[in-house]
């Protein structure tokens, strides 16, 4: 048996940083990455034969619980017909039309069309460049804390791990790309109307994380989606709602589903869940903004693993499985976890604020609570590595960092959440130091 840090020791002489996605070096919080070996509903069990209650989730797919016998069954069923083609298959039209089904409010389609990707990088890359194009602009505006991936164009002081390890956006992009990404603080109409007003007729589209969720959770202020359609749309500009995280987490339609005010997004992008632990994620909109996609139109788009028959199996078993029931579940198990951390910071006497957007919380260590990125990064992000630590040494893993959310599944039991509460008290008072 090996140790963690021996696997980590080995990691770093293999691959930068010993990990394939920074977060994972478990930088911000001083800690040995954990090398997980497997898991089974809402446990995850490292080299070391040690088991952890997971709120982590695989960073969202795992909405069912890891390895969930009815997904692992139908992606090996999926293996034995073959690993891909190349070709088309009737599973993704299947999944393409569940998504389209699923993605309704008040008799509402807004997506007719479904393409299908490997990532949600490649779902919001697209999503803009089919803006671009359906457009003739140039220019994107995003908000400050929003993580839409790492392409070139939206690393502009992103959240998540951007935001993690504190940079402004990264090495490597050109100058001419940054210059086409408008960056605006977010939940302030004021400077939407701004922007729009000094260069409306230049920006093809608005990107938004429907309930941002990688800066921490900081909920749209009410209406604040409505109102960006509004505006982007008075200046013949899409908005793209970016629901890779929240899309069929937060509700069966995502965010879009369940906004206090209604809105009509242009192109809405979806990833994690969508493809139940595979690498999957898509782009949907109306028929006629998405048929200027490749081959019917002149934005090109494809991918050699696209629409890939495991990915697709896995993402089709848990959309089937997330019915009313499982939603209750992971609402309930949300609820009684987050309320939990709250209390027990409380009870150590630790500021903190519990940010919610539907299921989706996290902590964020201030008095008030955060609305954007700056008041965000204001927060005593130092208490989050001892509160973190402390999880871990009693067997729960939790997102190694301040900036993101706590992913619940519908696998987290009573046995799962009262593990969880019971580590709460001493890493709340190991934050309060
Ligand atoms: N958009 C949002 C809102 C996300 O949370 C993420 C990933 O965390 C992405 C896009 C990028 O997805 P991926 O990591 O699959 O490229």
């Amino acid at each position: 048996m090996t140790t963690n840090q021996q696997e980590f020791d080995r990691a770093r002489g293999a691959m930068p940083g010993g990990v394939n996605s920074p977060v994972r070096a478990f930088g911000s919080v001083a800690e040995t990455p954990r090398f997980f070996v497997s898991a089974s509903g809402p446990y995850v069990t490292d080299v070391e034969g040690r088991e952890y209650v997971d709120l982590v989730g695989s960073w969202g797919p795992a909405i069912l619980g890891h390895a969930h016998p009815a997904v692992v069954k139908a992606v090996q069923d999926a293996a034995g017909r073959g690993l891909g083609f190349g070709a088309s298959t009737p599973g993704e039209t299947e999944l393409a039309e569940l998504i389209a089904a699923r993605v309704t409010r008040d008799g509402s389609h807004p997506v007719e069309r479904v393409r299908l990707v490997s990532t949600g990088t490649e779902a919001t890359m697209t999503a803009i460049r089919l803006a671009r194009g359906a457009t003739g602009r140039d220019l994107v505006v995003k908000f400050a804390g929003h993580y839409h991936g790492h392409s070139d164009g939206l690393l502009a002081e992103a959240g998540s791990g951007v935001a993690t390890l504190a940079m402004p956006g990264s090495a490597g992009v050109p100058a001419a790309i940054a210059a086409q990404t408008l960056v605006i603080p977010y939940n302030d109409l004021g400077a939407v109307r701004e922007v729009f007003a000094a260069r409306g007729d230049e920006i093809a589209a608005v990107i938004v994380e429907a309930a941002p969720a990688n800066m921490g959770i900081v909920p749209p202020a009410h209406g604040f989606n409505a109102a960006l359609a509004d505006i982007a749309h008075a200046h013949g500009a899409l908005l793209i709602l970016d629901e890779v995280l929240t899309g069929f987490r937060v509700g069966p339609a995502g965010w879009y589903g369940i906004d206090p005010v209604p809105f009509a997004p242009d192109l809405i992008t979806f990833g994690k869940v969508v493809g139940g632990g595979l690498p999957l994620a898509a782009i949907g909109g109306p028929a006629a903004l998405m048929e200027l996609l490749a081959p019917l139109g002149p934005v090109y788009q494809a991918g050699t693993l696209s629409g890939n028959p495991l990915a697709v199996a896995a993402g089709r078993a848990t959309l089937d499985h997330l019915d009313s029931a499982a939603y209750a579940r992971l609402d309930a198990a949300s609820t009684a976890i987050a309320e939990a951390a709250a209390s027990a910071l409380s009870a150590a006497g630790v500021t903190h604020v519990l940010q919610r957007s539907g299921n989706l919380f996290s902590i964020q260590f201030a008095a008030e609570a955060p609305t954007d990125y700056d008041t965000v990064k204001a927060q005593q992000a130092f208490r989050y590595p001892p509160f973190f630590r402390s999880m871990l040494a009693q067997g729960v893993s939790l997102p190694p960092s301040v900036f993101e959310a706590w992913f619940v599944s519908a696998s987290h039991d009573d046995e799962a959440v009262s593990r969880i509460v019971a580590a709460l008290p001493a890493a709340a008072r190991a934050a309060a130091e």
